[in-house]
């Protein structure tokens, strides 16, 4: 039974992102027929914070800017998770996300729960000063919650390997001794990991791959169009391109680029690294981010936000694969319509879990302190990767459901055992 009180409170969780994951974990509920106490529990966070962070800005006004964490829920470990900076964070949105890792988190075995957090800001109009003194203002509020065994932020949108040092730093600050294993996503030098930063790319390449092995074909040859071309969309084109497939198509928020032959990746790197922005790039035509999710190419790899295909523009979709670089960017009704026209998508739980995959890593060598080699890396992403798309794989077969639903089921599965070997507290 739920209370009014928890009305009230949902009120607050309303978004999107996190309505799609409950639907997802209630469908992944019938289809395993689970337990209907473990899905009651599976649908709400385990906690919740909201804290205001105060900066002076460099103008000598204080400006009150909201953050939030969620831990959604620790049964299989400490949570994990991002943290965005976004005008547009919510606590719904957060709690969406931080729903996402924990089913992300099961789903690849890996030995962790689920958490995200994120403050409500645009990080562009931030100096870096500013920026700093905001994540480590953050850093200081969530203190007593966060930590290497208890629950470990990364970066995530708006956010990237400074950030966490800046965060690693406030912490062990605070703590008053060096406490690298509090976050990932961190520089090298300070106990990052090598492969950290194109881990989301290259396991979504590995998962694409698979994909195209299980219907006989490969990448070398095939056309790919990517919208977002930040961490995840540049990695992901360039790992494509490295095993000859043609990126006929990226785009970032400015708008899309396009060349028939495919586009020559690591010099659209390098143009970036001045440019910024992909548009302008010599020998392509500009084309809108919407007719790129249009065109008639193979693959689609959505690697920017969420909801991008959905109800109203899936009509459009003609690639035959896409892969989920991105977040939720296929809604729940766009998969089922999909999936009628035969259009097979690599769920995100699977797809981008690249990211969070080799944060373990990262944890586990800053507990040893003991690091690997990149390649030794990669190849141990390969192999966790594969080994939950080949488990997703045979449920969907078994089952006669798409990718996302027998993730969702795989990933249920394994919370709903856990959280009956472990009970309810206090009974
Ligand atoms: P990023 O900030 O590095 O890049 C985002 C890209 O998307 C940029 O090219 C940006 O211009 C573009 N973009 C933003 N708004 C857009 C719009 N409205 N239309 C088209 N393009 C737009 O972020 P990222 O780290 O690459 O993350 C992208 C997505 O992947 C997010 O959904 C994130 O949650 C998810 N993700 C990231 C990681 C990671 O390791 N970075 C891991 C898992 C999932």
């Amino acid at each position: 039974m739920e209370s009014s009180s928890f009305k009230d409170y949902e009120k607050h969780l309303d978004h999107p992102l996190f309505n799609n994951a409950i639907q997802l974990i209630e469908d992944a509920g019938k289809l395993i027929k689970a337990d209907p106490n473990v899905i009651a529990r599976l649908k709400r966070p385990k906690r919740a914070l909201s804290v205001s962070v105060p900066v002076r800005m460099d103008n000598g006004a204080v400006e009150v800017f909201m953050g939030f964490r969620v831990q959604y829920n620790s049964t299989l470990g400490p949570y994990k998770g991002g943290v965005r900076y976004h005008e547009e964070v919510t606590m719904g949105e957060v709690t969406g996300l931080a729903s996402l890792m924990m089913l992300k988190n099961s789903v690849l075995g890996l030995p962790y729960g689920g958490g995200k957090g994120g403050i409500s800001v645009d990080p562009n109009r931030l100096s870096r000063n500013e920026k700093q003194s905001l994540t480590r203002r953050y850093t200081s509020e969530l203190g007593p919650f966060i930590g290497p065994n208890k629950d470990i932020p990364a970066p995530d949108m708006g956010t990237d390997s400074q950030t966490m040092a800046w965060m690693m730093d406030t912490y062990s600050q605070e703590q008053g001794y060096a406490q690298p294993g509090v976050v990932t996503g961190k520089p090298v030098e300070i106990g990052g990991s090598l492969g950290r930063v194109g881990a989301t790319g290259l396991g979504a390449v590995f998962v694409l791959e698979r994909l195209l092995e299980r219907n006989s074909r490969t990448v070398m040859g095939s056309r790919i169009a990517i919208q977002g071309f930040g961490n995840v969309g540049s990695h992901a084109a360039l790992y494509s391109f490295e095993r000859g497939g043609r990126v006929v198509a990226v785009s970032d928020v400015s708008g899309g680029i396009f060349n028939g032959d495919g586009l020559k990746i690591p010099e659209l790197i390098e143009y970036i690294k001045t440019n910024k922005i992909v548009k302008g790039f010599p020998g392509s035509q500009p084309i809108s981010n919407e007719d790129l999710l249009a065109l008639d190419v193979d693959i689609l790899m959505p690697c920017a936000m969420d909801g991008v295909i959905n109800e109203s523009n899936c009509h459009t979709i003609k690639a035959k694969y896409v892969v989920e670089g991105a977040n939720g960017p296929v809604t729940n009704s766009a998969t089922k319509i999909l999936h009628e026209k035969g259009i097979q998508i690599a769920p995100d739980i699977i797809a981008n879990g690249g990211g969070v995959i080799v944060s373990y890593f990262e944890w586990v060598q800053d507990t040893m302190s003991f690091f690997w080699e990149e390649d030794e890396i990669n190849k141990k992403l390969h192999t966790i990767i594969i080994k939950a798309f080949d488990e997703v794989w045979k449920m969907s077969q078994e089952k006669g459901v798409h990718l996302r639903a027998a993730a969702m089921a795989t990933s249920v599965n394994r919370l709903q055992k856990a959280m009956l070997l472990r009970g309810l507290y206090p009974r």
